[in-house]
């Protein structure tokens, strides 16, 4: 049963406008009214953000650099930092918590924010007010009743607007909007959409609901309601992680078993570092190889207990890797960690597993990278450190 819906439903979402190179303009008052592209404009580089300037060149988010380069090549290309957008991201955050107890992150400058029984609006101006004020960078804000809309809203006022959509208007306005901006419409289903000459979400809505099924099997329901505006998804605070992973593509494609070796050590301390920087463990550790010829495959091995330390993923991470045994030359490495649980989780409250030696080595390197910005104790070290230990202990 759907729940019913009543007008005191009230969500806002907010999303920073090119966030990473508004912080660079806000950060470097020279770099204002520039084309700003983060991103490096050589190799195989992405583009993550770039300003409203270089936008009106045609770059894009997700783009390659290079192309980003040959569209504009005036472009001031930036590195990222992100530790610095983490900050001003969390400063955000914390005036959110101002305005509601009930925030959902969606990404590092995106929020639902749950203003049921108050004046949306007035709260989304002030959010946006304070976040100019006190951070010098622009958000924009879409309110309405449901989450969905509310997101649709904000993103057809950017940059730098605010939008509310009722209930009453929100079906003549989703009536208008391209079928690719309901969130779960891929390409695929875009371009299955476009043969069918359906465009719209008002041309989506019309079609009936077997053929929903046809074409959205398990999801029809979903896609059905959001093509009518029924969306009761709650604003979920917090929602953790459901994976932590990281990955490289390699300037030029690496052929040798040993150097991919030290480049899946770098990934597998990154992961491991952000596992317990969340207070995380994870069952599952996977990695993933792209070969030159954009081929890619994935495997993955579960524990029996739950880590979180450097050595240990990095143990796993390799023996995926020797198994798999890549012989073509590899263009993407990386290592993800799945099936996440607090740190303190027990396998059952009458055996408590003894601590691994590595969760206190791990606390002691994660005490110098927080000092000092970058892992400052390299594997290979802990490595033979463990041998040790198990001698003396053996
Ligand atoms: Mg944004």
């Amino acid at each position: 049963m759907v729940a019913p819906e009543t007008d005191y439903r009230c969500i806002i979402h907010i999303d920073a406008d090119a966030f990473f190179a508004s912080v660079e303009q806000r950060d470097n008052p020279d770099l204002k009214g520039k084309p700003v592209i983060i991103g490096f404009p050589h190799g195989r580089g992405v583009v993550s953000t770039c300003s409203y300037e270089a936008r009106v060149y045609g770059v894009r988010s997700a783009m390659p650099a290079v192309q980003a380069y040959r569209l504009c090549p005036n472009g001031i290309f930036i590195k990222p930092r992100m530790e610095r957008y983490k900050q001003v991201s969390d400063a955000m955050f914390d005036i959110f918590d101002r305005y509601s107890p009930v925030i959902e992150k969606l990404s590092i400058d995106e929020a639902f924010i749950d203003a049921s029984g108050e004046d949306g609006v007035q709260i989304a101006a002030a959010i946006r007010r304070d976040v100019k004020h006190e951070l010098g960078i622009t958000v924009s804000a879409g309110v309405s009743y449901c989450k969905f809309v509310a997101k649709l809203a904000s993103d057809s006022c950017k940059p730098d607007g605010l939008r509310r959509v009722s209930r009453e208007e929100a079906q003549s306005f989703l009536d208008n909007l391209p079928v690719s901006r309901l969130p779960g419409i891929g390409p695929k289903t875009k371009s299955k959409l476009d043969t069918l000459g359906i465009s719209t979400i008002g041309a989506l809505r019309q079609m009936p609901e077997t053929w929903f099924v046809r074409v959205f099997g398990k999801s029809a329901k979903r896609f059905q309601d959001m093509a009518r505006g029924i969306d009761n998804e709650p604003v979920t605070p917090w929602r953790e992680p459901k994976s932590v992973s990281e990955e490289n593509t390699f300037e030029k494609d690496i052929d040798s078993t040993e150097a991919l070796k030290g480049h899946l050590a770098i990934l597998a301390q990154n992961v491991a570092f952000r596992l317990r920087k969340a207070r995380l463990k994870c069952r599952t550790v996977g990695i993933k190889i792209r070969f030159h010829n954009f081929s890619t495959i994935t495997r993955e091995h579960t524990l029996s207990e739950p880590v979180s330390s450097d050595a240990e993923i990095f143990h796993e991470a390799k023996a995926l890797l020797e198994a798999a045994a890549p012989e073509k030359p590899v263009r993407l490495l990386g290592v993800t960690a799945k099936g996440l649980v607090p740190e303190t989780s027990r396998q059952a409250p009458l055996f408590e597993p003894p601590e691994s030696p590595w969760d206190d080595i791990s606390r002691s390197m994660d005490r110098l990278r927080n000092k000092y910005g970058k892992p400052v104790v390299l594997l290979g070290s802990c490595l033979r450190s463990r041998t040790e230990k198990e001698q003396d202990t053996g």
